[in-house]
This record gives C-alpha cells, sequence and structure tokens, in this order.
C-alpha cells in the first residue's frame, strides 16, 4: 500500500492485499471473465483467488469452489454471481473475515419494492460486521496507484494513472467516462461505479479523496440526489481543498409537480440542483466531455486571481469567436496597459494588433508565441491567458505548445491552448501532461477559463458560518399555523407571520365591511390601497380585487362597491377587505420559499411583479444561508443592475433584502410546515423605512420527511 495511509475506512476496497472473484467465469461473453482478466492485466500487486464451484482453474489461476476454501485471508470480495445467491454468498464472505465487498450482481432496488428489501437486508448485514460495500448493481472500482494496480471492473477499456477520482451512478456511462478519458489521454486516481449505492455513497466518496494527496479534482456523474443536508456539509468542506465538479443529468418527476404559486412554479427540479450545487462551490458541467475539459484545467492550472482574459493568436476568426464566448459567459477581455502593447510593437509584424485579442498574425512562430504570451501574461490587468494556433503550413504546432508551457510554468496564471491542428498532433499533446492543457475549440477553453475563474473566486470567499438567529416569537408563528392545518392563510395571517419575523410590511388593516374599510383609510391615511379578501381568491387583480391609490373617502367608497359586485361576478364569497397604506418608490422583486420533496425548503429571491414567470430572473438558494450568501442570490440576478440603479434612478437598499432573505431562511427552518410562501411584490426601496411587502401568500402542509438517501 504505497501512498494510501492504512486507516482509511475504503481502503479494504481500494487498497487491498488479495481479492476474491466470486463468480468468475471461463466463459468468455460473460462478465465473470472480463472482470477477471482486467484484474490479471491490470497487473494486480495483490493475490487474486478466482471462486467457481465448477471450474478448477481460469485464466491460469488456481480457482476455489467457494470464498471458505480459499486458504489465505482475503481483503475484498467482488460477487457477481445470480441475485438469488447474492445473501448467501456475502455470508460466506463475512465469515471469511473479507474487508470490503463490490457487488456486481444487478436485480436490488432499481427493479422495485422487493429487490429494495433485499438491498436493505443486504445492507444491514454488511453494516452490522463492520464491512464497508460499493454496490449492489455496478461496474466495480479502479484504483491506478502504482502500488495497487487494481481494475476489479468489467469494463472494456483500462484507466490510466493521473489525478482525477471519478465516482459514476451509471456503470454504462462508467464504460463511456473510461473510454473518454482514454480517448482525451486523462489519468485517474481512482474510478467507482457505485451502482445503487447502498451502503458507500458519493458523499463518502468525496470524503476517501479529501485528503488524498494524489487526487487534485474529484469528478462525479449523478442521475439522482439523495439527501443533501450531508453533501452540503461535506461538499462545502471539500471544495475548499479541491474542486468537485459534477455531470447531473436526469429530471425527475417531482419537477413537474403542478405549482400554484410562483416560486414553486419556477423552481423545477433541475434550478434547484444548479442552485444547490452552486451554494456547495460545485461545478457543474453539461456532459462528460465538457466535465473533462473543466478537469483537465483545473488538474494543470493555477487558480486565476480575477475574470480577465488575454488571447494570443496567429488568426483572427478563433480569436472573435472566442472572445464571444468568453464574454457571454461572464468573463471580461483583459484591457492591455501601454508597456504591454509597446512590448509587444517591440517584436510584431506592423500588420499584427497589439490589443487583446493580440493578433501576430499567421507568420508567427513558437518564438513569437513565447514572447507574445509572456507579455500578456505579466501584464497586471491579465488573470489568465488562452492561446490558440491555428497550424501553418510546414510548422509544428507541439513547438508553439511547448513554448506556451515553458512561458506558463514560470508564472502563477492559467494558460488554456486551442490548437486547430491535426489528430496526430493530439496524440503527441496526450503524452505531455505538463504541457497547458489544449482544446480543439475555443468554446471549450473558454468554458475551462470560466470555471477556473469561479471556482477561484469560490476559493477566495471567506468562509462564513450561517448568520446568528434572529429574534422571533416563534411559538406565536405555531399558533397561527395553527389555525390552517393544511392550505393557504388567511392575508392578515400571512401578514402577522411575516411582522413576527421582521419583515417590514406597508402598514395594512384587515376589515369584515364597508364601513370598518372607511375607518381603517382613516387611521393609515390616503391615499390608500383596497384588496378584497375571499377563500381560494389567487390572483386579485385578475378578478378587480386590487384598487390602489385611492385618495378620498368617496373614491374608496366607490372602490368598495365596485369591488364587491366584481367579486359576485367572479363567483367568489367576499370576505372582508384589506385596507392598506399606498406605498410609492423603489423596485418590485419577489421573495419566495417552495419545499422539494428532496432538497427540502429552498429560497427564491428576484424582480418581481406581474411578469415574474415570464423573465425568470430569480436566483435560489438553499437554508441556513450565510449572509454572503444571501447577498450572492442578489446580485446573481440578471436585473440586478437594476436594484443598484440606473439612470438616475435610485437604488434599492441591498442589505435591507439580504436581511429579508435571512430571515425567511431562519423562519422555515423553523416552521417547516410552511410549504409555500410568495412575497409578490416586496417594493425595495432606497432605505429600510421605504421598503416593504405589499401582497404575500403562504400555504402550510404536512411536513416532508426528509429522505435518508445519500448523494
Ligand atoms: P395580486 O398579486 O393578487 O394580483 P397584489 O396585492 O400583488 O395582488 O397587487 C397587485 C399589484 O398592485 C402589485 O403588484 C403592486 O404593483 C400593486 N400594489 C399592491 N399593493 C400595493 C400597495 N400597498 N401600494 C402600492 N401598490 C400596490
Ligand atoms: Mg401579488
Amino acid at each position: 500500500m504505497a501512498k494510501s495511509t492504512p486507516t482509511r475506512p475504503l481502503d479494504a476496497i481500494f487498497s487491498p492485499r488479495s481479492v476474491a472473484v466470486i463468480g468468475a467465469s471461463r466463459r468468455r461473453d460473460s462478465i465473470g471473465f472480463s472482470l477477471l482478466r482486467n484484474l490479471v492485466a491490470s497487473e494486480f500487486n495483490g493475490t487474486i483467488f478466482p471462486v467457481n464451484p465448477s471450474a478448477s482453474s481460469i485464466h491460469s489461476l488456481k480457482c476455489y469452489p467457494s470464498v471458505a476454501d480459499i486458504p489465505d485471508s482475503v481483503d475484498l470480495a467482488v460477487i457477481l454471481v445470480p441475485k438469488k445467491l447474492v445473501p448467501g454468498v456475502v455470508d460466506e464472505c463475512l465469515a471469511k473475515k473479507v474487508r470490503g465487498l463490490v457487488v456486481i450482481t444487478a436485480g436490488f432496488s432499481e427493479t422495485g419494492e422487493e429487490g429494495a428489501r433485499n438491498e436493505r437486508a443486504l445492507r444491514s448485514k454488511v453494516r452490522a460486521a463492520g464491512v464497508r460495500m460499493i454496490g449492489p448493481n455496478c461496474m466495480g472500482v479502479i484504483n491506478t496507484d502504482e502500488g495497487i494496480s487494481l481494475n476489479a471492473t468489467f469494463a472494456p477499456t483500462p484507466a490510466r494513472p493521473g489525478s482525477i477520482g471519478f465516482v459514476s451512478q451509471s456503470g454504462a456511462l462508467g464504460v463511456a467516462i473510461l473510454n473518454v478519458a482514454q480517448d482525451l489521454g486523462i489519468g485517474l486516481t481512482q474510478f467507482v461505479s457505485m451502482g445503487n449505492k447502498a451502503d458507500v455513497s458519493g458523499n463518502d466518496l468525496i470524503e476517501h479523496w479529501e485528503d488524498d494527496p494524489a487526487t487534485r479534482v474529484i469528478c462525479m456523474y449523478l442521475e439522482s440526489f439523495g439527501n443533501p443536508r450531508r453533501f452540503t456539509e461535506i461538499a462545502k468542506r471539500v471544495s475548499r481543498k479541491k474542486p468537485i465538479l459534477v455531470v447531473k443529468s436526469g429530471r425527475t418527476a417531482e419537477g413537474a409537480r403542478a405549482a400554484s404559486s410562483h416560486t414553486g412554479a419556477i423552481a423545477g427540479t433541475d434550478v434547484t440542483v444548479s442552485a444547490f450545487l452552486d451554494q456547495c462551490g460545485v461545478l457543474r458541467a453539461n456532459t462528460i466531455e465538457e466535465l473533462f475539459d473543466i478537469a483537465r484545467a483545473l488538474d494543470r492550472s493555477p487558480l486565476p486571481e480575477g475574470n480577465r482574459v488575454g488571447i494570443v493568436t496567429n488568426a483572427g476568426g478563433p480569436a472573435i469567436m472566442a472572445t464571444d464566448a468568453c464574454v457571454n459567459l461572464g468573463l471580461r477581455m483583459a484591457e492591455l496597459s501601454d508597456a504591454t502593447r509597446a512590448s509587444l510593437r517591440s517584436f510584431l509584424p506592423a500588420e499584427a494588433s497589439v490589443a487583446n485579442p493580440v493578433d501576430m498574425i499567421a507568420s508567427a512562430n513558437a518564438e513569437s508565441y513565447t514572447r507574445g504570451l509572456a507579455a500578456v501574461l505579466d501584464d497586471p490587468g491579465v488573470d489568465m491567458a488562452m492561446v490558440i494556433n491555428v497550424t501553418p503550413l510546414l510548422s509544428n504546432p507541439i513547438d508553439v505548445l511547448e513554448a506556451a508551457g515553458e512561458v506558463a510554468r514560470t508564472r502563477s496564471k492559467p494558460v488554456l491552448a486551442v490548437m486547430m491542428a491535426t489528430d496526430e498532433f493530439y496524440e503527441t499533446a496526450k503524452t505531455k501532461p505538463d504541457l497547458p492543457p489544449v482544446y480543439r475549440f475555443p468554446e471549450s477553453a473558454a468554458r475551462a477559463l470560466f470555471m477556473l475563474a469561479r471556482y477561484g473566486a469560490w476559493r477566495r470567499r471567506p468562509d462564513e458560518a450561517p448568520v446568528a438567529a434572529f429574534e422571533a416569537d416563534d411559538q406565536a408563528v405555531e399558533e397561527i399555523l395553527d389555525r390552517t392545518p393544511e392550505g393557504y392563510l388567511g392575508p392578515a395571517d400571512v401578514f402577522r407571520v411575516l411582522d413576527l419575523y421582521g419583515i417590514p410590511l406597508a402598514r395594512w388593516q384587515a376589515v369584515a365591511t364597508p364601513e370598518e374599510a372607511l375607518a381603517a383609510a382613516r387611521q393609515i391615511g390616503y391615499p390608500v390601497v383596497l384588496k378584497a379578501i375571499a377563500p381560494d381568491l389567487v390572483h386579485k387583480s385578475d378578478v378587480g380585487a386590487v384598487r390602489v391609490d385611492l385618495r378620498t373617502e368617496e373614491e374608496l367608497s366607490r372602490a368598495l362597491a365596485e369591488m364587491t359586485a366584481a367579486l359576485l361576478r367572479a363567483g367568489h364569497r367576499n370576505e372582508g377587505f384589506l385596507v392598506q397604506e399606498m406605498a410609492r418608490g423603489g423596485h418590485e422583486v419577489i421573495f419566495g420559499i417552495t419545499t422539494d420533496p428532496r432538497f427540502g425548503p429552498l429560497l427564491m429571491f428576484g424582480l418581481g411583479g406581474k411578469y415574474v414567470e415570464v423573465f425568470q430572473d430569480v436566483r435560489f438558494g438553499v437554508p441556513p444561508l450565510a449572509t454572503s450568501e444571501a447577498r450572492d442570490m442578489i446580485a446573481g440576478i440578471r436585473g440586478f443592475k437594476l436594484l443598484e440603479g440606473v439612470r438616475g434612478e435610485p437604488g434599492a437598499d441591498l442589505e435591507v433584502l439580504a436581511d429579508v432573505l435571512l430571515r425567511l431562511a431562519q423562519l422555515v427552518e423553523r416552521h417547516p410546515r410552511l410549504r409555500e410562501l410568495d412575497i409578490n411584490p416586496f417594493l425595495a426601496g432606497p432605505d429600510r423605512q421605504t421598503a416593504r411587502a405589499l401582497d404575500a401568500r403562504l400555504r402550510v402542509g404536512p411536513v416532508i420527511p426528509p429522505t435518508t438517501e445519500q448523494v
């Protein structure tokens, strides 16, 4: 066991001294054959024991009728017998005191309730014995550590040593992952197909790689998400040490549920997944290819200090594409200093462009790249660089890549290369892991730079705890919620709950009759806003149940009469009125809470008003929130500039907005039966006095028990 410390829980699986393959087979078309062949071909450093009652030897290894018959101790048992035999075989393994299990056999929880029961029984048995298990229904594990050299998978493609730890929830995709890695020349430390993750989960693997110096980047392919609480905790911690990259596929049916609130309608499961990963500092890629593009950059490059890109090229077209791609992703094109331009001018031909992108034109050779890239990287306004090279006639692009590598080595800024070159070049580049990562197209390099910048920003962020508790009368909140065990609270109760949590409200009174409404208006002061109260009245303005800016008693009286009539026409039972102060000034924003069956409560912030669903300019966050996370949600919307103030318009008090988010986070944490809340609009005024909620809806329901499934 060369590099690994022997105390880690998964070492029995990754670093065994002996492996039994139970269900090894002589049949060439079986996985029992392929797996044993891979073990032998990977030149495993320990002993291999094939187990099969009807063979005496397989792959020239002596074969045993059962684990019990193996004369030596067995660290790891790989099981690929038919599913009915699995429990018995596992019993034998536990009796034999194996330390780790990889169960390849399928037919468990993925097949239905009976399979799930069998799987639970398997887990209890294994856990009671203190043995760790990968699977069932998986493709196996690989450890490329040269002291171990374990390939206990039936995948046709092996893995080469490297610095990426990869876990795949899908076995079939695992095969593709190993293929792509091979094609791109990417090396792995370990590869795990975790299958149904009855015991070992993605969380365990992240923790396994957390302190493994050989693993520099953690990559995950996930299909479903289990209980995210533990994942949040682990991922937040580990992503401060090394990057975690995830491809998450599959949109679940829960996401498509009919939603009656704005927040619920926008919160499809997929945006929630992204919000959640963002908040943990986990990077998300869309495809496996993209994941490897980003992983290569993270593996080989330092992190940039900012998001300003310098481009050095010998052709205009690809540089324009690169610029577009960078800018669209939110990176900035660096502004080169006069000194940098002068230095470039001193050796480049007159036709070259010394502004960013630096176009050294087709006559540029490796020497030009050395000097050009050095000048650009040394500019303090440049955080990272992209080198673009279209192979000219009679020139060797490897020289260019080596020149770039030489320059990059002595500077602590990332350099990625886009080489529009032949397959032959790529074959050679693959064998040179010390050179900058190469990409065929500018868009892939731009995305990788973007992710470097993003991850760099995450790493620079202070590690801040969720905010301390606000004072609130939770008992009073519970009493209000008790009045409506399930469904929508009346508007007065909603406002009371918000008030108890210190959310600023436009002054309001709920009244039963027109006479009381007039009295309330006198107290509040004109102009006022009148709203009808009626059960199941969702979008009040649609049925004429909102009248704003009523300036006099006469106007209010008329509005009361008209509203009563309008409600009658629309078939609503009028249960009184809400009289509010007329609020002015500021931007309409929305705050929301929704409960995702898996993620639990989610907070939303965005531009509000009637067009919320049209623009969908919102961000999600998972409570509990730290102050910086609340601020990020606010600053993360596309329309943030509006809130900062544009064209002489005053901006909004952003601290108030963050404060409201934090209070709502606490509200839903303490009162989990609060299932949905929309505050829309909240008028985000220029100061604390003018910021307030104008309308809110709140639905309560039974608490959803959190899933215990692990990520
Ligand atoms: P609903 O969303 O049910 O149609 P709202 O209470 O949100 O009803 O009112 C509709 C719109 O009227 C709001 O988006 C806001 O623009 C305006 N409005 C509501 N209440 C007030 C108020 N107190 N002061 C000023 N404008 C208001
Ligand atoms: Mg509204």
